[in-house]
């Protein structure tokens, strides 16, 4: 870990509607438009926006392309610069940095999602994003880290436009509806990453336990090519709802109606998470694969 004295941050965004079938984080931004008092803290000033205002009256993810993977340059000027997505990428960032510079950001990123994850804090391998996560963990039992190596994947999201940030995930809960007991759960895990940036701005911060455990993301699990003609395969009913269980190598994780079944192949032990997620059935993921280690190996190769 860095031992770099911690900067405070000036102004922290509370994103909803990234996704604009995800409702809860629609419905909270909507809720604390009204209630501003309520995400205010006394160090830093609270902002709030809604992330994809087109997809979210039509109640989809997204209108041309994926929000929360179209802030690297080559999304927002590139090729696909035309999409409406890229559009609101360029507001969104030019938003997180209109005050630069001089003012340091974070944008918690409110996302739910269909598998059985709980409460998931995502973030990339910074230290201070990570020592925020941590710090917010603690106040949040059960609440994981699911972390992110350096790469387009990550540094493609709405939060990298910002100084810092951290990614909300709740589930499950299906798209497109909002239901009371996330609503309450997401709520709180705002107010507690709210606190912890305040105790973080106000040098009140010890830094992480370097045994914390953390998920890192290795891989995607493709649902497996089926030849034409060949019945489908989905996710087998001994690894549905099982996000963060080990799953060791020759553990079935899909089969088909015919009783056909397709099991594990890698050589180590892995941690599913997103299993049976709805949002990625057009990209044909499965399910992500994490690798689980304390906090300080992240850092242990430099
Ligand atoms: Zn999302």
């Amino acid at each position: 870990m860095t031992d770099t004295p911690y900067t405070p941050f000036d102004i922290v965004f509370v994103v909803g509607g990234t996704h604009g079938n995800e409702r809860t984080g629609v419905t909270l931004v909507q809720h604390w438009l009204q209630n501003p008092a309520d995400v205010q803290r006394q160090t830093f000033t609270t902002r709030l926006l809604l992330g994809n205002p087109e997809a979210i009256r039509k109640n989809v993810r997204f209108i041309d392309r994926d929000l929360n993977r179209s802030f690297l340059p080559q999304h927002v000027d590139g090729e696909t610069a035309e999409a409406y997505e890229s559009g609101r990428a360029r507001e969104i960032a030019a938003t997180l940095q209109s005050d630069r510079p001089g003012k340091r950001t974070f944008a918690i990123d409110l996302h739910t999602t269909t598998a059985k994850m709980g409460i998931t804090l995502i973030t990339n391998t910074d230290s201070v994003n990570l020592a925020i996560a941590a710090d917010a963990q603690k106040r949040l039992p059960g609440a994981r880290i699911y972390c992110f190596a350096d790469s387009d994947r990550i540094n493609s999201c709405l939060r990298a436009a910002a100084d810092g940030g951290l990614g909300v995930e709740i589930g499950p809960i299906p798209q497109g509806v909002v239901r009371h007991d996330t609503l309450e759960t997401t709520y709180g895990v705002v107010q507690e990453i709210l606190n912890t940036l305040e105790s973080f701005n106000e040098g009140n911060f010890a830094p992480p336990d370097p045994h914390l455990p953390v998920y890192l993301h290795d891989r995607h699990m493709l649902y497996p090519g089926v030849p034409s003609g060949a019945p489908p395969v989905f996710i087998h009913r001994e690894i549905e709802g099982r996000d963060y269980r080990p799953l060791a190598p020759g553990h079935p994780i899909f089969h088909d109606l015919n009783g056909q079944v397709v099991c594990y192949e890698g050589v180590d032990t892995t941690y599913p998470v997103f299993i049976n997620e709805a949002a990625y059935y057009y990209e044909n993921i499965a399910f992500s694969l994490t690798r689980k280690m304390p906090l300080a190996s992240l850092f242990a190769s430099g």
